[in-house]
Order: C-alpha cells, then structure tokens, then sequence
C-alpha cells in the first residue's frame, strides 16, 4: 500500500529534493548513530566526541578523536545500490539537489558531481584550524598523529584542528544551510532517507518542504518525529527501496 503510494508520488514528481544521513551508508559498513547497531546505542559515551565543548577543552577528547578518525570505517568504505540510486536520478534530470548529513563523502565517490551534494554537516576528509580557519587535508594530519602527535596542532596559528565536520554547539555554514533551504522549498517532493530526523537545523528542512506544498516521502528502518505528515513512509532496506522507487519513470502528464 506505502510502496505503490511512494511509487505514484515519484512518477508525478519532477523534481525532488533528498536529504540523507547515516542510513544510506550503513550498507557500506559504517554504523549509524542512533540505529539498533548505532555508535551511541552501543555506546552513549562516545556522544562526547561529537560536542564542541568537550573538545576543545579536554585534549583527552581530542586524542581519542583523533584515534577514532584514523579508525573511521569511511576510509575503506565504497559506495552501495543506495548511493547509487541517487546517481541515476540526477542523470534522469530529477534531482534538484542532495542534501546530506554524512561526512564519508560516498554520494561523491558513487558518481554525484560535487555541486550537487550539500554537505550539511561537512566532510571528515578535511581538517580546520579552530583558531585561524585554515583548512588542510585529513590524511597529512593522521600522518602526524601516526608520526607520534597525539593532538596535532594548526601549522600556521598553533591553534586546535578538528575534523571539518559540524559538532553539536556548532553552526551549520550559512550559505550551505541557505542553499538546501532554498532547494528544499523548489521541489515537488522532498525524499528523507536514511536519517532519524532528530539532528536540527538538518531535520526541519522536511518540514520547510511539506509548508511549500511538497509531498514528503520517508525511507527509514524505524519511526521518525515527520512520519505523520509524510505522505508514504517505507521501512524497507534501503539497497532495495532506492533503487525501486529512482526506477519509476516520470508520467509526462504529470503538471509542470
Ligand atoms: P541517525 O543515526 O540518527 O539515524 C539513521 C537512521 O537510519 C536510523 O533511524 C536507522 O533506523 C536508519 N537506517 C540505518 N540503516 C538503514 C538501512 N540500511 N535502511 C533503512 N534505514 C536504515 O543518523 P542521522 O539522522 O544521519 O544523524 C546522525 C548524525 O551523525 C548526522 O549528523 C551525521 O553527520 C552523523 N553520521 C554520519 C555518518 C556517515 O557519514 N556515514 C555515520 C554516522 C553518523
């Protein structure tokens, strides 16, 4: 019933808006947050690593970061059916844009050109000076840390590095956050996939979409806070359900 009302929104809409989380990647063997096998599920102290204030005061944090970066799945993960799913609907000319929460840089890596992903929450393949701003490559500042340097610091300033990626207390970048708001509102449906819709300002962009008279489809193993507006919500494995739903063809009849 949710899977043929899903596939009559598609084949009626011409240009949609995804956003994504860390769903669409545990197929590729990195754990999400806050799913049964998720990261914080298994292990809610490891919550800490991911709040600025602990970060740049406690150099303990920032040593087991560094460690945890250096493990990251993402540096030996490829890309899966899901990501790929994307891929064919841009080359369909139907995808406005991709709007992520994922750091792994995967939507890339499977074909996506690099201006049509938002990084909402950056990328953990660069590095950022806390101090100065200035941002190097991941891989040098691993090499450090493999070299001996538990905490490297800024070449330039001395100040704290960190990975590129957004921590709870900090700001989304401005014009990322403007770009997926506006195409949030230009778009006929707004695809959530893969994300539990509780990380803000991320998660209200669904909601931005539905107000401008979007249809919301949800694909997500388990409940989300926007379920109720949703016009379909698919609970299946997300290698299955992307590829099925980017597969049915635009109705040409369907209004401009
Ligand atoms: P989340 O962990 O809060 O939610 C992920 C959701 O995906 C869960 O509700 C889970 O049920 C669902 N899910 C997992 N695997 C699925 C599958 N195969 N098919 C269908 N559904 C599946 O993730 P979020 O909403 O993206 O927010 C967490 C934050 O963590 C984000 O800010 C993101 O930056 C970060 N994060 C990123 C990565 C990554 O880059 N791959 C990984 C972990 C966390």
């Amino acid at each position: 019933m949710e899977r043929q009302r899903a596939r009559e929104l598609f084949a009626a809409a011409r240009r949609i808006t995804a956003l994504t989380g860390a769903g669409v990647s545990t197929a590729s063997g990195i754990p999400d947050f806050r799913g049964p096998n998720g990261v914080w599920t298994r292990n809610p102290a490891a919550q800490r690593l991911s709040d600025i204030d602990s970060y740049v005061f406690d150099p303990q944090v920032r040593e087991l970061a560094w460690r945890s970066r250096a493990e990251h799945p993402a540096w030996h993960a490829e890309p899966n059916a899901a990501h790929r799913a994307f891929v064919d609907l841009d080359r369909a000319g139907r995808l406005g844009a991709l709007l992520t929460q994922n750091i792994d840089e995967l939507h890339q890596r499977a074909g996506l050109d690099r201006d049509r992903v938002l990084e909402l929450h950056g990328t953990m393949f660069k590095v950022v000076c806390l101090s100065c701003g200035a941002v190097t490559s991941m891989r040098s500042a691993l090499r450090r840390v493999a070299d001996g340097e538990p905490d490297p610091s800024c070449l330039e300033c001395g100040g704290i590095l960190k990975s590129a990626t957004i921590s709870f207390g900090q700001a989304l970048d401005a014009e990322v956050l403007r770009r997926a708001q506006r195409a949030a509102l230009d778009c006929d449906l707004f695809l959530a996939a893969g994300t539990s819709l509780t990380v803000h300002p991320a998660a209200g962009l669904a909601e931005l979409a539905v107000r401008a008279g979007a249809e919301l489809v949800i694909c997500n193993a388990e409940p989300t806070p926007y379920d109720e507006v949703a016009a379909a919500v698919l609970r299946g494995p997300l290698v299955e359900v992307l590829p099925e739903l980017v597969a049915v063809p635009l109705n040409e009849s369907a209004p401009p």
